[in-house]
């Protein structure tokens, strides 16, 4: 395996990455440097970068995506109710990872006056539950329909083909952006109200992906199969407000004269108006001036377009499509997912409307364009510049979206992505163990020397540390193990036997 070979004959870092590419290894792996303590030996391992975007690691964003397929794919069918009684009660707005950011931590208590009560719903008490219904067919097979939604956003104005608005002038660039920033809020509210509607907690995976006007939209697997017209109701009866201070009209807008930060003689940080020092209200107060007025109306209020797309869908050939469906653009940015051509001169404008109008909205109580509006950010620091808000849903490719691609239910199928890649390895290992293939050592991180201090350790490398050829020469184990360890399992599942020793070396020759 460590045939010397003189650092200059390695191929170029370019032709090593393609050749990682073809093989499914790593392009950018982490390196870390591998000390046996027992005797002192030290040795560069690479650790995958597990990147999820094939623009820097094209194989190891495939591996996630499949990793995705496999969640997506368990949990649609489920026999077995991840939800134990024990659970607890109803619990609202979960994804399995909330988003950080957003309003998730100051949930207040608002008058019945503004609750997003839906009077034409029927609302069920909400079971600890999360099956559908099953049905008998012939000879006793049971069947466990489940189903596949699609749900878009309103229009914003007449798109031609390629997404483009007829009329840019008309289009309604500044709501559109407005509802992609707050998607995930009418999403949220949307499982809620048909956990309500049907009286259990529905579960689902979802993917969020840009339609060709860029607005978002989102196709769900939902387990358990729901009547058609009740689903519709609940998506067209939907809404979501956002209680926010107003900020219709920017209130400062020259770059010379914006808020300025001051610490007041408490040492607490506020901005103040630069020609009068008046200190600017700060989040909490204009939130209670929201509050204190009846007359007030919500600052957003979103609804989900009528057009939707629902269909129901048995385990096996449809569902297995859908599958492919939900995560065909999971390795792609959220711009790249949309076509694969270059975008015309008339697609960019409207990219570039679209960026522009996201540039400057707030887009969570912390945000830096608050101060455009007169208003202290929550948590304000004196680094906070309008226009340069440094959360997602400002960069442009993403329109004004922030949230995560994938939205998956806590109980989709009760386990993490963590534990979801446990089990392909455990699938993997049962594969080559039933052929009578060891595993090579893994060198654990666990393991023990007889004076039971660990024998392995790993020690971060720095970039810098490594000169070029032995980065290849990284690169180079990284492909030999991908390619070894690729070719035993194939054999080991084809039945042909352990693998040729000669073989590993021919490939990466
Ligand atoms: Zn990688
Ligand atoms: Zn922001």
């Amino acid at each position: 395996m460590t045939a010397p070979n003189p650092a200059n004959d390695w191929p170029s870092t370019e032709i090593m990455q393609a050749v990682a590419v073809e093989v499914g290894a790593c392009v950018h792996p982490i390196m870390r440097r591998l000390i046996d303590t027992t005797t002192g030996e030290a040795r560069l391992v690479p650790i995958p970068c597990g990147a999820t975007w094939a623009g820097h690691c094209p194989p190891c964003a495939e591996r996630h995506r499949k990793l995705r397929a496999t969640q997506c794919r368990e949990g649609w069918h489920l026999d077995e109710d991840p939800i134990r009684p024990a659970d607890g009660d109803d619990q609202d707005n979960e994804h399995e990872d909330q988003e950080q950011d957003g309003e998730s931590g100051d949930r207040r208590v608002r008058s019945t006056r503004r609750r997003d009560d839906l009077p034409d719903l029927p609302r069920l008490p909400v079971e600890a539950r999360s099956l559908g219904q099953v049905y008998e067919g012939n000879q006793g097979r049971c069947y466990r329909p489940s189903m596949f939604v699609t749900i878009t956003m309103p229009s914003y104005g007449r798109v031609h083909d390629d997404g483009t608005p007829a009329d840019p002038d008309s289009y309604d660039y500044r709501r559109q952006v407005l509802d992609a920033l707050h998607f995930g809020k009418l999403f949220d509210r949307l499982i809620q109200n048909l956990r309500r509607a049907v009286g259990y907690r529905v579960q689902y995976f979802a993917a969020v992906e840009p339609q060709k006007r860029l607005a978002p939209h989102v196709h769900m697997a939902i387990r358990g199969a729901i009547p058609r017209a009740l689903l519709r109701r609940v998506i067209v009866a939907t809404y979501a407000n956002v209680w926010w201070p107003p900020f219709d009209e920017p209130v400062y807008t020259d770059p010379a004269r914006l808020p300025v930060w001051d610490v007041d003689d408490e040492g607490i940080g506020r901005f103040l108006d630069p020609t009068t020092r008046t200190p600017l209200p700060s989040w909490a107060d204009a939130l209670a001036a929201v509050d204190a007025d009846p007359t007030v109306a919500p600052a957003h209020t979103l609804r989900a377009g009528r057009q939707c797309d629902i269909k129901g869908l048995v385990a096996g050939g449809k569902a297995d499509r859908a599958i492919g469906y939900l995560t065909k653009y999971l390795t792609k940015s959220i711009a790249e997912g949309i076509t694969d051509d270059e975008p015309s001169a008339r697609q960019r404008a409207h990219a570039d409307r679209l960026a522009a109008e996201a540039r400057w909205l707030p887009c969570s109580p912390q945000c830096a364009n608050w101060l455009r509006y007169g208003i202290t950010p929550k948590d304000p620091h004196g680094r906070m510049t309008p226009g340069y808000c440094d959360k997602r849903a400002h960069l442009s490719e993403r329109c004004g979206y922030g949230g995560r691609r994938v939205l998956v239910s806590r109980h989709w199928t009760g386990k993490t992505l963590t534990e979801h890649s446990a089990d392909r390895r455990e699938a993997a290992r049962v594969v080559l163990e039933a052929a009578g293939i060891e595993l090579p050592d893994g060198c654990s991180a666990t393991e023990l020397r007889e004076d039971g201090e660990p024998r392995w350790l790993y020690e971060p490398v720095n970039p810098g540390e490594l000169n070029g050829d032995e980065y290849r020469q990284a690169l180079a184990a990284s492909v030999r193990q991908r390619v070894a360890w690729r070719d035993q399992y194939q054999r080991a599942r084809d039945g042909t036997g352990p693998p040729d020793p000669a073989s590993h070396s021919a490939t990466v020759a």
